[in-house]
């Protein structure tokens, strides 16, 4: 059961506004008539961006699905990224944004768009909601970024904390 102190953030509705700017600037880089545009969001925590920024965007776009794990306890990753959850599309030669919730650290980010460029696409570029941009350890280009956060743990709208809050219509910082 979820414990701890929410404190919230980002709301719902300046979620929304947000995505919507952000599905308008993917419309007008990526406008219909071009190549095949695959948003492929990293498991679990991107699924809901994922799925509004979709219905942001005012063309036909395919949906793909990876999923990496980085190994530790609690609200701090130990650094091991694993993929439990390869792609199974075909992107070569397609336009490829991998869509993640946050970009901590960048280790997630860095492997899943290594894995992504190995299947060839055309283009690849990085939609992250949040960012977190004083906790990087590596440099990641971000193309589409929702929101700056400061260091501090976020749940809520995706992110949870050991599965709960994933569902949250806004963005909360967790007071364990
Ligand atoms: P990175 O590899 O960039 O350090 O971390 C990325 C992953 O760590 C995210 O996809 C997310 O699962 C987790 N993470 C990093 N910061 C937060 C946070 O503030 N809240 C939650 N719920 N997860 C986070």
């Amino acid at each position: 059961m979820p414990d701890g102190q929410l404190e919230p953030r980002i709301s719902a509705e300046q979620i929304q506004l947000r995505i919507a700017e952000m599905g308008r600037a993917i419309g007008q880089d990526f406008p219909e008539g071009g190549r095949r545009l695959w948003l492929v969001a990293a498991l679990k925590g991107a699924c809901l961006f994922q799925a509004d920024l979709a219905r942001a965007i005012d063309r036909d776009t395919a949906l793909g699905f990876v999923r990496a794990v980085s190994y530790g306890a609690g609200t701090e990753s130990s650094g091991s990224v694993m993929i439990v959850n390869e792609l199974h599309d075909n992107i070569a030669n397609a336009d490829v944004i991998l869509v993640e919730d946050i970009v901590d650290t960048g280790r997630t980010a860095r492997v899943l768009l290594d894995h992504l460029a190995a299947h060839g696409p055309r283009t690849l570029r990085l939609a992250s909601l949040l960012d977190k941009p004083s906790r990087r350890e590596m440099p990641i280009a971000i193309d589409y970024r929702g929101f700056e956060i400061a260091d501090e743990f976020v749940v809520g709208y995706g992110l949870d904390h050991a599965e709960s809050y994933r569902n949250l219509p806004g963005i909360s910082v967790l007071q364990l």
